[in-house]
């Protein structure tokens, strides 16, 4: 059926995270139109980190399109970013179309014709930026699904005087037990592993540590979770079965790329570990001629191989290929970060 709001553009972007808006630009820079779609608000995963987050990089690391971020603090927090983000894409006057998700692609390079909820979009190229922040990595143990069980920490305090259990070890998990402690909660980290992260930053590790070997924050390792009951969470330890009283539950056990997404969009998996889209690690360009990966999503499982920092290139690498120019080398490969 003829679509009466069809529009067409020379790429549409797939993503308006950080690495989808730093594409748009640098299309639009290159004198190609561009449109960015995003299943939810505009930079939709920031909006979703802890409230008041600081980021790992000092702020000339999240700049796209060469606009300098500003912020009070050593590093930016994510209001920060998310008034830097919004005032780029406003500036740059980029082509929105939020709250709309893209359910399919059509067609072939040239004359794509990318499918959403709510109609059509052509476009000669089309670029996905879908990163990696809306699928959990479950549990998959029963319990999981009841409503005090959440994969998304925000913030501590509705959990004071409350027994919180942590399920994690990295970054995400630390920082949250950590705050939960100094909001009045009673924290305990459930760890699969003998350790907390070495990946942990070095400025919240010792903080960590230090607060469990005080006991105020309680950890048990080489300990999984057999089950979650309203109450409870049943975990397994090398000294065998414990209740765990627990009225809410963080699972911070990370997030992977929507595969089940990209297969939609024709796009095969390399099929090693990380189970990485296929892509050219050059050009960006998938199996499916036209059709690029940017951001996050490149690295497949691998979440930690492409971020802001690294990945904003990819930008560049893209826009560059489109609009005939000579493409630009990535930078090398930088310290990978874990959250
Ligand atoms: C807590 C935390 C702290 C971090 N700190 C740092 C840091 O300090 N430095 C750093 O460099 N990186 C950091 N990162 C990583 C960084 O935020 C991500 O790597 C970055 O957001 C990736 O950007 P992106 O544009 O590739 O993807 P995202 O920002 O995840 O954007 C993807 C967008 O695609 C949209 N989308 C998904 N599917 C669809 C669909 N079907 N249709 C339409 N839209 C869709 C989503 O709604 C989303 O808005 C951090 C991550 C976390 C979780």
């Amino acid at each position: 059926m003829a679509d009466s709001s069809f529009s067409s553009f020379d790429v549409v972007v797939i993503g308006a995270g950080p690495v989808g808006l730093a594409c748009a630009i640098e299309v639009q820079r290159r004198g190609l139109t561009a449109c960015v779609v995003d299943k939810g608000a505009l930079v939709n995963s920031l909006i979703g980190y802890p409230t008041n987050m600081e980021f790992f990089s000092t702020p000339e690391l999240l700049e796209i399109g060469g606009y300098p971020m500003t912020t009070l603090h050593y590093k930016p927090l994510r209001e920060d970013a998310l008034d830097y983000y919004r005032r780029v894409a406003f500036a740059e006057q980029l082509t929105l179309r939020l709250y709309e998700r893209v359910t399919g692609l059509e067609g072939e390079v040239g004359r794509y014709e990318v499918v959403t909820e709510k109609g059509r979009l052509g476009a000669r190229y089309v670029i996905v930026a879908t990163g990696f922040y809306d699928v959990p990595n479950y549990l998959n143990v029963p319990g999981e699904e009841l409503p005090h069980v959440t994969h998304y920490y925000k913030e501590p305090y509705a959990h004071a005087d409350q027994d919180v259990v942590v399920v994690g070890a990295k970054n995400s998990s630390a920082k949250a037990a950590l705050q939960l402690l100094r909001a009045g909660a009673r924290p305990i980290l459930v760890v699969r592993g003998a350790q907390i992260s070495d990946s942990v930053k070095y400025w919240i590790r010792p903080d960590l540590l230090n607060r469990i070997k005080e006991a105020r924050i309680g950890a048990l390792f080489n300990t999984t979770v057999e089950r979650i009951t309203p109450t409870t969470v049943e975990v397994r330890t090398p000294e065998g079965l414990r209740s765990l009283p627990a009225q809410h539950v963080y699972a911070l056990t990370g997030y992977h790329p929507d595969f089940r997404f990209l297969t939609v969009l024709g796009i095969s998996c390399q099929g090693d570990a990380a189970q990485t889209p296929t892509h050219d690690a050059d050009t960006l360009e998938t199996n499916r001629p036209g059709l690029y990966l940017a951001g996050t999503v490149c690295g497949g499982l691998n979440t930690s191989r492409w971020f802001i920092e690294n990945g904003r290139y990819h930008a560049q690498v893209i826009a560059a290929r489109l609009a005939g120019e000579a493409t630009p080398a990535l930078p090398a490969v930088q310290q990978p970060i874990a959250y």
